[in-house]
């Protein structure tokens, strides 16, 4: 059985520590390859590698790195099919939906193209008598990415497409879930002319994670995952110098108003929610109609379109969503929709018996739909990450901005309306980072960038967009003067112009 190991100095390596993890593949619950789970040794051998590029490149002009990006992105828009296919196959989502993973990291990438407009610096001509003052955005040096099993190929892109075209080196460390796609994509940029060491691909676990942290060499560390990780993280990382971003769980909030176009609403909330199994922190697990009657009237149009929902292998075309991407997730999300129940929630459409003839091994799980659910339930409270839609009925519009905005988690948040100054009013007040206004899951373009409030982020940065170059740099800010002569300044006084 193939084992993965890491991708170093160039090249892809075996890993050294005899420490492996199985990969599934979620359509049929067979093991289909193991991962290496690197040492200290290899992630030190790999970022002394990244130090010697980092400094050749940061120095490289930017025009030049950014052909090395363009080049980089018309190879993965080649390589779209293989990469998609291999996806589905760790991951367990729709072949469609892996191309849209890839896509939206190419969008970044092509974001990060044009860095050396962003990333000129400012100049003041003249701010003293024959003074002029400019401002550099320097790379940090070696940074590393963490990334979660849910987006294999958009985040790891975020992230090492920022900080590669700031003029850093980059060590990628993705979920032991799903790192082929991963690993491809560093292997991609090498054969895009990457210099050797400057992306590299280190797989492992805990271990190191907490060896990225600790490392006294890497000067940033960008994660994202559940919550509790990625506070531990940010804690971590930061308690050791390090700049850090720690993007974490989600349970967004999808309001109906009673004015909303209902047909459109359910459209794309069965998307929202159901899309990808559930699996996206974008995803809208929580439905909150408003006002009398409107709860029936979604769930007059909610139920047979849930009804209509194909559940397949990520290979059929015609499947809406495949399995999820272990057994013990596909457990935990049938434990979350028994104890919704036991704590009190109406069990609509029950979709823990779910099996997919001929797959019965596979990750799959049907659509829950849960009805009057509570904002004291736990299961409210809890990212539940699976097919699974709640209810929470509001009676008015004040009612309904308080869940989002209350609620521990702060990603995402939609709402549905034909009222614009209700939807402007929503979109000011509600404590979350990300709103869509018709828009299910509102992940912002490339251009702007992308970060939850509350505990969905840790850390002041925002991913990609103009937050992501932040991120990746420094300010220095140089002042200098070339007077004739002497001046007559005092030098024991603060210089004032
Ligand atoms: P996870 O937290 O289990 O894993 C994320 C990363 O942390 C992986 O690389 C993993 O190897 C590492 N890790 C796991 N356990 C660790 C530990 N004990 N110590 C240190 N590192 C550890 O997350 P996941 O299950 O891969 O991904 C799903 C989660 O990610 C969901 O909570 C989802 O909402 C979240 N997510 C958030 C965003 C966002 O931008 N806010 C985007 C995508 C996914």
């Amino acid at each position: 059985m193939k084992t993965i190991g890491h991708f170093v100095d160039g090249k892809r390596v075996a890993g050294k520590s005899g420490r492996t993890k199985d990969i599934f593949n979620p359509n049929t619950g067979a093991v289909q390859a193991k991962v290496s789970m690197a040492t200290t040794a290899e992630l030190d051998a790999a970022v002394a590698s990244a130090a010697k590029a980092q400094v050749i490149w940061a120095k490289t002009n930017p025009q030049k790195r950014s052909r090395v990006l363009f080049a980089y992105k018309q190879l993965v828009e080649a390589n779209m099919d293989d990469l998609a296919h291999m996806l589905s196959s760790e991951h367990g989502k729709v072949v469609a939906d892996s191309r849209g993973d890839v896509m939206r990291g190419v969008d970044v990438i092509e974001f990060a193209c044009g860095v050396p407009h962003a990333q000129k610096g400012e100049h003041t001509y003249g701010a003293g008598p024959e003074i002029d003052v400019y401002s550099l955005r320097k790379p940090l040096g070696v940074v590393a990415g963490i990334t979660p099993f849910n987006f294999p190929a958009m985040i790891p892109m975020w992230m090492f497409g920022m900080a590669i075209s700031t003029g850093n080196a980059c060590i990628l460390k993705p979920s032991e879930k799903d790192p082929s796609v991963p690993m491809r994509l560093v292997e991609l940029f090498a054969e895009a002319g990457g210099p050797v060491g400057l992306l590299q691909c280190i797989n492992g676990d805990k271990e190191i994670v907490d060896a990225i942290c600790d490392h006294e060499t890497i000067k940033a560390v960008s994660f994202v995952g559940s919550s509790d990780i990625a506070q531990y993280v940010y804690a971590r990382a930061t308690a050791n110098g390090k700049r850090a971003q720690c993007m974490g769980g989600a349970k967004n909030h999808g309001i109906i108003m009673p004015d909303a176009n209902m047909d459109q609403a359910v459209k794309d909330i069965l998307g929202a929610a159901y899309g990808s199994a559930g699996e996206r922190c974008m995803a809208l697990p929580v439905v909150v109609p408003v006002g009398e009657g409107t709860a029936e009237r979604f769930l007059e149009k909610m139920l047979p379109a849930i009804e209509a929902m194909k559940i397949g292998v990520s290979e059929d075309p015609e499947a809406d969503y495949g399995p999820v991407v272990s057994a013990v997730h596909r457990d935990s999300i049938n434990a979350n929709v028994t104890k919704a129940v036991k704590e009190g929630a109406t069990l609509v459409v029950d979709g823990r018996d779910f099996s997919l003839q001929g797959y019965e091994e596979g990750f799959f799980v049907g659509p829950s739909l849960l009805d009057h659910v509570t904002p004291d339930m736990e299961t409210y409270q809890d990212e539940i990450f699976g097919p699974v839609l709640q209810i929470v009925r509001a009676d008015t519009f004040e009612d309904a901005l308080k869940l989002p905005s209350e609620h521990q988690y702060g990603n995402g948040v939609a709402i549905f309306t034909q009222n614009g100054r209700a939807a402007r009013e929503f979109a000011d007040r509600v404590e979350v980072g990300m709103v869509g206004i018709n828009v299910p899951i509102p992940v912002p373009v490339a251009y702007h960038s992308f970060g939850g409030w509350k505990r969905s982020a840790f850390g002041a940065a925002n991913q990609y967009g103009m937050e992501g170059l932040r991120f990746y740099t420094k300010v220095k800010t140089i002042t200098q003067r070339w007077p004739e002569g002497e001046t007559d300044d005092s030098a024991f006084i603060i210089p004032t112009f």
